[in-house]
């Protein structure tokens, strides 16, 4: 029998670790987007799964339970039925059953069909990107589905899924902080148990960056930013949902386990295209090119970008994933030289009210995380 999605994050053992596949399909790009994905090829599509199951195949050895599992992308979806081929053909390979197993999905791409066979094999937890209610928006965005389409996503997703998320967009030009609350009423009534919510950001080289430099879109001030961030936690946690790393809100214990796999630096494997892992104090970087990618597993000389962390560089990675969590960074996760250091840095911190420190445990109160890049800088 399949397990169900764990109820809290603090079940997890402490030893699991994540698995993470990249599809880099989607049906168009999205205007803001900056993650490594091609508009659909069909004819890749089954050189590219091939590929995939090669890569975990010879990684499989080093892959030990518990673990997560993670299909994202890209949009998982939009691969329809070589989709479930694909997961079939990588769970025989792996050593037990996921203790969560998330897909990726867009509404664009969502069939109803689909849902009961991704149940079937062990998926417990879907992942929906939502983004906004407003067809306004959703075309700034250069989203591929509209308003009614997200609605019957979420709809369809939480009749068979008892765990879904939606992402959410805050500070989009033009949105007003009633219209993000009403959005994010409708999705919580309709039964999701997580969401993830960011601000809309401008990243190089996507055409939103080149729209807001030209002058046509105005970004979000400051103020109103602020506004929304506080206004999207007043608002999710008076509907009990709790806040456990700064974009992301659960209930009935939802925690997203394979994302606290990253945030307290466990250790992960990343295969597909563009993919990233971390495995023995080395991070790993896939080429983020899908035909290098396929030729490069094919002959058996794929070309990773491996970077050796120091000591320094990793108490330094812990301290900026631990301190994105509510619940903060324990000073035992950081070894004895660095621990004092840290501590001095801290209680500055804390004295100016940017901090807590409390039972051996470093945090970064709620209203401090808009600014927590600098306390950042300050700390390490
Ligand atoms: S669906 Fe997701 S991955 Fe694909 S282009 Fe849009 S934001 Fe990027």
């Amino acid at each position: 029998m399949r397990r169900e999605s764990p109820t809290t994050g603090e079940d997890s053992p402490k030893r699991v670790k994540g698995v993470y596949i990249h599809i880099p399909f989607c049906l168009r790009k999205c205007f803001y987007c900056s993650f490594y994905s091609v508009e659909i090829d069909t004819t890749i599509v089954e050189p590219f799964v091939d590929a995939l199951v090669s890569e975990v195949e010879y990684f499989k050895e080093k892959i030990s339970s518990p673990f997560t599992l993670y299909i994202g992308g890209g949009t998982p979806t939009c691969l329809g039925d070589s989709l479930l081929r694909l997961i079939e053909r990588i769970l025989i390979l792996l050593p037990s059953e996921p203790l969560e197993f998330t897909v990726e999905a867009n509404p664009a791409t969502f069939e109803r069909g689909m849902l009961l066979p991704l149940k079937a094999l062990g998926v417990n937890r879907l992942s929906l990107g939502v983004q906004s209610l407003r067809d306004t928006r959703l075309r700034l965005l250069g989203r591929a589905h509209n308003a009614s389409q997200a609605l019957e996503a979420l709809e369809t997703a939480t009749s068979v899924f008892d765990n879904v998320n939606a992402d959410f967009i805050f500070a989009i030009p033009g949105q007003s902080l009633e219209e993000l609350v009403e959005d994010l009423e409708r999705v919580v009534s309709m039964g999701v148990s997580h969401l993830s919510v960011y601000g809309l950001s401008f990243d190089e080289g996507t055409p939103l960056k080149r729209l807001a430099e030209a002058g046509e879109i105005t970004p979000v001030g400051d103020v109103l930013w602020r506004e929304m961030f506080l206004g999207v936690h007043e608002l999710l946690i008076d509907k009990g949902f709790v806040h456990y790393e700064v974009s992301n809100y659960c209930r009935n214990g939802r925690v997203c386990l394979h994302n606290m796999v990253y945030w307290t630096h466990r250790e992960y494997f990343g295969f597909g295209p563009s993919a990233v892992g971390f495995w023995n104090g080395r991070r790993y970087y896939n080429p983020s090119d899908i035909r290098s990618y396929i030729e490069g597993v094919q002959h058996k000389n794929l070309k990773r970008w491996v970077e050796e962390l120091s000591d320094e560089e990793l108490v330094e990675e812990r301290v900026m994933l631990y301190l994105r969590t509510s619940g903060g960074l324990p000073l035992k996760k950081i070894p004895l030289p660095y621990r004092e250091f840290l501590l001095k840095k801290a209680q500055e911190l804390a004295a100016e009210g940017f901090l807590r420190i409390e039972k051996n445990r470093i945090y970064v109160p709620f209203e401090s995380f808009p600014v927590l890049n600098s306390i950042l800088v300050r700390l390490i």
